[in-house]
């Protein structure tokens, strides 16, 4: 990998770090999920870029939750709670999670997640195959008497792409794919006590632009223009459009972008069971000494 690149890698993740510290700080029963999430995302565009909206999904919600607009949901004793936070330097992307359980210090999905995390960054090298890594990460796990959310992976990330062609189940799979050196992958275990798969919930708050078209609403031309020059294709949140027009035009243009194929949804997803769900991740540059960027 070219040296720059690296280094736009290396001080994406340094920020995460930061931006991850500052929230387990800030993350307390009784606190509103909104201020949370702008305190946290005021933070990383003071050092960084924004690489996605801070995700904020508590207990049977595996991923893809964050604050509507006025949202005064609290943070309450006993929740589950992942938080999932993305930087980005000129597009090169740290993507990184971690787990709490407000009020209880040890929860087994959380350290089973995270050990099964531990173990794929100690065995990750060139050549190993995705067969043995997805293995190691599902039999860890599974010793702790709990499942992997089968259909959660994780991925490669390229500039500006937050999820590259490269897709790492948290389940078992034969696939005989090699790393190489200079892979750059966020990988994310999930693990739960419900049925072990997530299903589409609603409503959504995080979207991404995907390709032009012919749009009909004025406020949806004038909305995309400001995604595509500030978000490229990366993913934001509704709420961060709310001073562009009125709630309900906003509403209106999101949808008619969707219908229209120009923006991607990312609808909350649930366990199918309501099982309660943890998840860690983190970035990671493949090499024979692997660097953990944000870490
Ligand atoms: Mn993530
Ligand atoms: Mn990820």
């Amino acid at each position: 990998m070219d040296k720059a690149i690296e280094e736009k890698y290396i001080k994406a993740g340094e920020v995460a770090k930061k931006a991850k510290e500052l929230a387990r700080q800030e993350l307390k029963a009784g606190v509103k999920l909104i201020d949370f999430a702008e305190k946290i995302e005021g933070f990383i565009k003071k050092e960084a870029g924004l690489a996605f909206p801070i995700n904020i999904s508590i207990n049977d919600f595996a991923a893809h939750c964050t604050p509507d607009i006025n949202d005064d949901s609290v943070f309450k004793e006993g929740d589950l709670v992942k938080i999932d936070l993305g930087v980005q330097v000129d597009g090169y992307i740290a993507d990184t999670a971690f787990s709490v359980k407000l009020g209880e210090k040890n929860n087994v999905l959380i350290k089973a997640s995270e050990d099964a995390l531990q173990e794929f960054i100690d065995n990750i090298a060139p050549g190993k195959t995705i067969d043995e890594m997805t293995k190691i990460v599902e039999e860890v796990v599974q010793s702790y008497g709990v499942k992997t959310v089968k259909n959660l992976a994780g991925h490669s990330l390229e500039q500006y792409v937050q999820h590259g062609g490269l897709s790492i189940p948290n389940m078992h799979i034969n696939s005989k794919h090699q790393f190489k050196e200079g892979d750059v992958i966020a990988m994310e275990v999930f693990t739960t006590n419900g049925e072990g798969f997530v299903i589409e919930s609603s409503p959504t708050f995080i979207y991404m632009f995907v390709r032009p078209n012919a749009l009909r609403l004025n406020e949806s031309k004038i909305i995309l223009n400001k995604i595509v020059d500030q978000y490229k294709t990366l993913p934001f949140a509704k709420r961060w459009l709310k001073d562009l027009t009125s709630p309900v035009k906003l509403h209106m243009a999101l949808r008619e972008m969707v219908e229209r194929g120009v923006l991607h949804e990312y609808p909350p997803l649930r366990e199918k069971g309501r099982g309660l769900v943890a998840q860690t991740e983190e970035t990671i540059i493949v090499k024979d000494k692997p660097i953990i960027t944000t870490k």
